[in-house]
């Protein structure tokens, strides 16, 4: 529970709160008014975080409201923050960047060419969404998502390991306005929001995925369940009707219209608890932005040269010297997250395989980075 009681500790403080530590496992919190009546406590609260807890306190923990009510002291603060990275010694040297850009690069169709490299910043961007995926069950989890905003890179790959690496650095040193002005422009609204909403669809599909495979076991168990009893009702109703096909006289006749009836009741009760289930299962997903970080990175920036037939086209990927690692390079089509590229013959756009792949309907292969909505040569539209 250590993490928490810092938490609540921090924020606490932030609020004007006079914070003391007491064993086991609290706090012995003295609160300025405002902060006294938002929470309902009186000036002197000891919290307990622990499974013992301190004399004379109230328990604090994950489940409630706490983490609500603590997240509502906070309101926008923390919400987004810009940093600046600093390495520990001197850049790495690279000594083989041809190597580096070998596993880095993979164009089945262009050949490439290294031209440059040299040293600069970049602005990285790590954004943290929340999704909650509600049917019969409830789930909740948080999505990152990571670009460089100097090259175009998706840099998910390792921005797990950028964000520990701040983590583990106390010192958050605001970017210095020359390496802000080195790092280039940051991305406007229309670029961030073209480039954040596949990604994060992508990625919230994937996170939500298991969940839905259970959640469809469940269904298929319940739908059989229902399917067996209703169908027993009604064999058994079937064949009593069946035996009464030779009677006559008014007794048979009130028989075969009583199971008439059954049959239909079954059949509907059927129908209605199908109806149930749907509803029950239907899934709801929804995602909301929580938390930014415009990170000023330092880079070693690649430029390399990608020739394909008569065309060439500059692009650039950096090396990460903080991580040690080369990002993706960059892709004018498709989510960008995996290495491999396909160049365009009209336009030289650069694209996930994907963006080159034949056409489902007329079998002819197309740029969709020039052509996003429908083949050229039969029409068939994008799916
Ligand atoms: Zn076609
Ligand atoms: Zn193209």
């Amino acid at each position: 529970m250590g993490a928490l009681r810092d938490f609540v500790s921090e924020v606490l403080e932030m609020e004007g709160s006079a914070i003391e530590a007491i064993e086991p496992d609290g706090l012995e919190v003295l609160a300025p008014e405002p902060l006294r009546a938002v929470m309902g406590w009186p000036e002197l609260v000891r919290l307990g975080f622990g499974a013992e807890l301190p004399a004379g306190s109230t328990a604090v923990g994950f489940e409630g409201d706490w983490l609500d009510r603590f997240g509502a002291l906070l309101g926008d603060r923390g919400r987004w923050a810009e940093r600046q990275l600093a390495l520990p010694g001197a850049a790495p040297r690279i000594h083989f960047p041809e190597r580096l850009l070998d596993h880095a690069l993979d164009f089945p169709n262009a050949v490439w060419r290294l031209q440059e490299v040299s040293a600069g910043w970049t602005r990285c961007l790590l954004l943290a969404f929340r999704y909650t995926a509600v049917s019969d069950e409830k789930r909740e989890g948080l999505v990152w998502l990571g670009f460089n905003q100097g090259t175009g890179a998706v840099i998910d790959d390792f921005a797990p390991r950028l964000r520990e690496l701040l983590a583990g650095d106390a010192d958050w040193q605001a970017p210095d306005p020359e390496v802000r002005k080195a790092a280039g422009p940051a991305w406007d609204a229309p670029v961030l929001d073209r480039r954040v909403q596949p990604l994060l669809q992508h990625r919230v599909r994937l996170e939500v995925e298991p969940f839905l495979r259970t959640m469809r076991r469940r269904l298929d168990r319940d739908r059989n369940r229902i399917h067996q009893y209703h169908g027993d009702l009604h064999v058994l109703a079937q064949r009593k009707l069946a035996a009464l096909a030779g009677s006559t006289g008014e007794k048979a006749d009130n028989d075969r219209k009583r199971e008439t009836l059954r049959i239909a009741t079954i059949e509907r009760e059927y129908a209605a608890k199908l109806g149930d289930l749907r509803h029950n299962y239907a899934l709801r997903v929804s995602v909301e932005w929580v938390q930014g970080l415009e990170l000023f990175v330092p880079v070693q920036r690649f430029q390399v040269l990608v020739k394909r037939r008569k065309g060439e086209k500059l692009i650039h990927l950096d090396w990460h010297p903080s991580v040690r690692l080369m990002e993706p390079p960059p892709s004018d089509w498709g989510l960008g997250i995996t290495r491999s590229r396909l160049v365009c013959d009209e336009q030289l756009h650069i694209t996930d395989p994907g963006g080159q792949s034949p056409c489902p309907s007329c079998g002819k292969a197309w740029c969709r980075a020039c052509h996003p909505t429908a083949c050229r040569r039969c029409g068939q539209a994008t799916t």
